[in-house]
């Protein structure tokens, strides 16, 4: 059983900002999210885009954003729970929750605070009518840790930047092989990653078929190979050991939609004194929230998160006082 004072739901830019604001009050927190990374849509989503309106940054990308918050809050070991989705909540006698993943892992914390965005990213399928049979039997959706596929025969299918990247990181050294199937002749990815990947098969390194979709699998019990369908040659057998369709993610409310929180239009509705709930110890700031007035801004989940803490800490020590001090005045000292 992890156990923390706050258990953020979603390491996003608020989630991760939460950390900080925290610790000044000398509160430990810990963190999960479904996805493999921190950084929320900042780094599923765009992380080589610049934001402009972040204060006092007139220009960053939102990757070296997520990058620079991971630093403001090292100081206060956040705790991580990544790749594991927050599934189940539920009330100890003692005041407490105890949060569930879809993994079992188990956390215990006086506050809850949902940071959770647009909610769970949950992979775009393909239509391949016996995919359910080979999902974690060599089907995957997201790559969690690129060893895992040391040595392999992969097949990515995908036109964006996360099937171009994979691509090409797997083919330099890692993997066996890899080969890449989109189902158009263009790319929708960086014009370098596009020209890399074409670069890699015009030297061999990779195998690239385009205008084609995987149709089959096949294998016993676990993926030994894939069928396409060509717009020229028609059917394809590749044998590989893993296939890897990159489609995108879509975000999902999901589990915390059953959780007895007042929700409105897939948002938590909040009370904007403390951003809390309906449910007394949890709160939700960021995207998730729903309030009069609500911009789904990073600076605004930024605000949400100080004063947020500021409850919480009142929630976990009824009996002290805080008084705000400014970092100027009393530094960052970590734990
Ligand atoms: C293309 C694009 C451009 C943008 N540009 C700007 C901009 O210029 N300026 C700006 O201010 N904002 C911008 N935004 C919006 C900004 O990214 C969001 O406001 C911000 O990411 C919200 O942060 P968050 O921490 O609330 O949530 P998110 O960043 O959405 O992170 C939430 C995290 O919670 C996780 N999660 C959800 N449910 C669970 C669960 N049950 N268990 C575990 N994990 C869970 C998710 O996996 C996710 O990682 C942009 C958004 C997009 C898509």
């Amino acid at each position: 059983m992890i156990e923390t004072d706050i258990l953020i739901i979603g390491a996003g830019p608020c989630g991760l900002f939460t950390v900080f604001e925290a610790g000044l009050l000398k509160l430990r927190c810990h963190l999960i999210d479904a996805l493999p990374q921190a950084g929320g849509q900042c780094t599923e989503i765009y992380p080589k885009k610049p934001i402009y309106d972040i204060p006092a940054y007139p220009e960053i990308l939102a990757g070296d954003l997520v990058e620079n918050l991971m630093k403001q809050a090292e100081p206060f070991k956040p705790g991580f729970t990544l790749g594991e989705r927050a599934e189940t909540i539920e009330k100890t006698d003692d005041d407490k929750f105890i949060v569930t993943t879809n993994r079992g892992t188990q956390h215990i914390a006086p506050v809850i605070a949902i940071a959770g965005g647009l909610g769970c990213f949950e992979p775009r399928k393909p239509p391949v009518a016996n995919l359910a049979d080979y999902e974690d039997h060599g089907v995957e959706y997201i790559i969690k840790d690129p060893n895992f596929y040391k040595g392999k025969n992969v097949v990515i299918s995908g036109g964006g930047d996360s099937a171009l990247d994979w691509t090409i990181f797997l083919a330099e050294g890692v993997a066996n092989h890899v080969t890449l199937i989109h189902r158009r002749n263009s790319f929708r990815g960086h014009l370098d990653s596009v020209q890399k990947v074409m670069d890699m098969a015009a030297s061999g390194k990779i195998r690239l078929v385009t205008d084609a979709e995987v149709v089959d699998i096949t294998g016993d019990g676990k993926v030994e190979g894939i069928v396409v369908d060509h717009e020229k040659e028609g059917k394809i057998s590749i044998a590989c050991d893993h296939w890897v369709p990159l489609f995108g993610l879509s975000p999902k409310l999901g589990p915390i939609s059953d959780w007895g929180l007042s929700i409105t239009k897939n948002a938590i509705d909040v009370d904007t004194f403390d951003y809390s709930t309906n449910v007394p110890g949890i709160y939700a700031i960021g995207d998730i929230n729903n309030y009069p007035g609500k911009l789904k801004l990073i600076l605004c989940g930024f605000h949400e998160a100080t004063l947020m803490v500021q409850s919480a800490f009142k929630r976990i020590y009824p009996d002290k006082n805080y008084v705000l001090k400014y970092t100027t005045v009393n530094g960052v000292e970590g734990f």
